[in-house]
């Protein structure tokens, strides 16, 4: 068997709430957190809780100019200062600057990441890909300690696809997607289980940062292949809406030939692809804009080789 790979202790965390600025678990917990840090403390690291998106956050929507959790890229952080741009490509150098920069050695070691789903997500643990090694093995620690909920492991990274999430600035992150909440709406029992989920996540470093040996293991994970559109008028205006067989089904199996939309006049549309999917962020309410009715995504399990800290 392989030796354990090992990793440096983690000394600087970030918890971000309200990178979206209308998915409420995240931003009170982390308001929460600002005004009493003492749930975040643990003795070998130091947690420090902000607010992703304050101009959102004030206006109770996703963003002001552009979504902030897809503006952490090459492209946005290393463009010149413009007079017009994004407020949040301006916000996006700043937190790059504060906790970051990406890819570099300063960096935070770990960022959490809030979100909430209008879809049936449940407790959702993304992370970019199963390279992720801490990462994985944090998912994997939750999975077995916090066991109120499955929590199914979401890769969020397609091929070749840059990393453009706020925890991307970080070292490594994990964001956690819990839903269905409605947008603008705190509902205590998602709440309860962000903030649960959180202090597993934190204990889990604290073991890592004190030695324990965590060993390799096998762990199940969609992984994004896809985007599936909503089918439209030649105007571009949708023409269908989720089948109802579909909705709140999410990380089910999706086989070729079921339905996938019903048309608005009453018709059936079905998946037309070969092999059986688990869709995930069904009929997601800030999706539309994005063209996306759900993500298609495939099972996998992945052998994650053993982890103990330098
Ligand atoms: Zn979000």
């Amino acid at each position: 068997m392989a030796a354990s790979c090992r990793l440096k202790p983690l000394s600087r965390v970030a918890v971000c709430g309200g990178t979206h600025g209308n998915e409420m678990s995240g931003i009170y917990l982390a308001k929460h957190w600002l005004r009493d840090p003492m749930e975040l403390q643990r003795g070998s690291f130091a947690v420090k809780p902000f607010l992703g998106n304050p101009r959102a956050i004030e206006k109770r929507v996703r963003y002001v100019g552009q979504d902030l959790n897809r503006t952490f890229t090459t492209e946005f952080l290393s463009s010149a200062e413009a007079e017009d741009e994004p407020y949040e490509v301006v916000l996006a150098r700043e937190i790059n600057q504060t906790y970051g920069p990406k890819g570099s050695a300063q960096a935070f070691d770990f960022m959490f990441d809030l979100h909430n789903t209008t879809a049936s997500m449940g407790t959702c643990l993304i992370v970019d890909s199963e390279e992720s090694l801490l990462p994985m093995h944090m998912c994997h620690y939750i999975q077995m300690h916090y066991t109120r909920s499955p929590c199914p492991v979401y890769l969020y990274k397609l091929p070749g696809e840059e990393t453009y999430s706020i925890n991307s600035v970080a070292k490594a992150g994990l964001a956690l997607e819990l839903g269905p909440q409605p947008q603008q709406v705190v509902r205590a029992d998602l709440f309860t289980q962000m903030k649960d989920l959180i202090a597993c996540a934190l204990d889990f470093i604290e073991l890592f940062n004190k030695g324990t040996v965590f060993p390799a293991f096998e762990i199940e994970a969609y992984k994004i292949t896809g985007r599936m559109d909503y089918p439209c008028y030649p105007d571009g205006e949708i023409s269908a809406m989720v089948h109802l067989k579909l909705q709140d089904k999410d990380f089910l199996p999706l086989n070729p030939r079921d339905p996938i939309f019903q048309t608005f006049s009453g018709e059936e549309i079905l998946y037309e692809g070969n092999t059986t999917i688990y869709p995930a962020f069904i009929n997601e309410a800030a999706y539309y804009e994005k063209k996306m009715a759900f993500a298609k995504m495939e099972k996998h399990t992945f052998s994650i080789p053993g982890l103990q800290r330098e």
